[in-house]
């Protein structure tokens, strides 16, 4: 069973017990796990018979809707209300919860900050930061037991969600027993594993393989660095969003790559172009150090970062420093 960091689950708990209004925040570019745990957490908290209101900055994208109580997720937070605590989850750092936290309101009030990202910058007032956890998903389920919440219902449903795409259905290095043994409690208490993985893993809109047809003509395989980019031309061609890509796992698959990339162009609200990043590492390679040094961060398998410029500027020196990393296996 994992050791997990006892004092500060204890002053996660104590903080819960300690209020009743909860602002509930997880990451820009929501993921599985982010909505997950934050729809997980505000199960918790009303099962406790406290209030909590659910906010993600960029929404619950299309593929995630499906999740009991994504409808419940806000977009924005009035500024007047009152909240007794902040829990922000799956977050590794405070730009990861985007324009929901407003420092100027939030600032005084207690922030509890619950996640699994080895990079994780502890920027909460208590931190409870599990790198050996493959989802937040996953510690929510150690919190719940805490809590004598049941892991029932949508709760269960919600939790596993997490778990399943955070571990692309149990086939990352990270699952471990104790990462099969929560997802069999969540099973045990009704969630649907099989309905979870047709509505996640295995599905895809028809615009994200026309533009995986747009890109990988030119894939490129430098050393054992395989890397595509993505311009904005080709996700017009395609019909496509960014977030429709959804092509790093099928990459990191590639037998003659340890490290693979997908740059895709993006723009700012004022133009800026700025370059999305997304790394995977084979076993025995890291990408989560290569992230962090560009401003962002994940785990040794899965991390990313946003560079400012161009995608013909800004993408050679990032191959080059991935494939210095490549030369320094973990
Ligand atoms: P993905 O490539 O699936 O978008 O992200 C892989 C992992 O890297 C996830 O754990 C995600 O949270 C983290 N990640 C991706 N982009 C960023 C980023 O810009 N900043 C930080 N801190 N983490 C990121
Ligand atoms: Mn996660």
């Amino acid at each position: 069973m994992i050791d997990l960091h006892e004092s500060e689950l204890a002053a996660v708990v104590e903080a819960i017990e300690a209020g009743d209004r909860f602002l509930c925040i997880s990451h820009v570019g929501p993921d599985g796990d982010a909505v997950g745990s934050l729809l997980g957490m505000c199960d918790i908290l009303r099962r406790l018979d406290k209030t909590a209101l659910p906010a993600l900055a960029d929404g619950v994208p299309e593929g995630l809707r499906f999740l009991p109580g994504a409808e419940t997720i806000v977009t924005a937070v009035n500024p007047d209300e009152r909240f007794d605590c902040i829990i922000v989850l799956d977050a590794s750092s405070p730009d990861r919860m985007g324009a929901v936290y407003r420092a100027d309101v939030h600032d005084a009030v207690p922030l509890v900050v619950i996640d699994h990202h080895v990079t994780n910058t502890y920027f909460g007032d208590v931190n409870w930061v599990e790198p050996g956890c493959a989802a937040t998903c996953q510690m929510l389920v150690y919190l719940a037991r805490r809590l004598d919440v049941a892991l029932t219902g949508t709760l269960a449903e919600t939790l596993l969600a997490g778990i399943v795409t955070d571990t692309l259905c149990f086939r990352t290095s990270n699952t471990t027993p104790d990462v099969l043994s929560t997802a069999t409690l969540l099973m045990e208490g009704g969630a649907h594993l099989a309905e979870i993985t047709a509505q996640t893993i295995n599905r895809k809109p028809f615009r994200s393989i026309k533009l995986w047809g747009e890109v990988l003509p030119d894939a490129r395989l430098d050393d054992r660095v395989l890397w595509v980019t993505v311009s904005p031309e080709q996700l017009a061609a395609a019909g496509a969003a960014p977030e429709d890509l959804e092509l790093s796992s099928t990459l990191s698959a590639v037998e003659e790559a340890d490290i693979s990339a997908t740059f895709i162009q993006k723009f700012a609200d004022d133009g800026t172009p700025a370059v999305e990043c997304s790394f995977r590492a084979k076993p025995g390679f890291s990408v989560s150090d290569v992230a962090f040094a560009l401003g962002g961060g994940g785990h040794p398998p899965a991390a990313g970062c946003t560079v400012p410029g161009a995608l013909a500027d800004a993408v050679p020196p990032i191959v080059a420093l991935s494939l210095i990393h490549i030369s320094e296996p973990t």
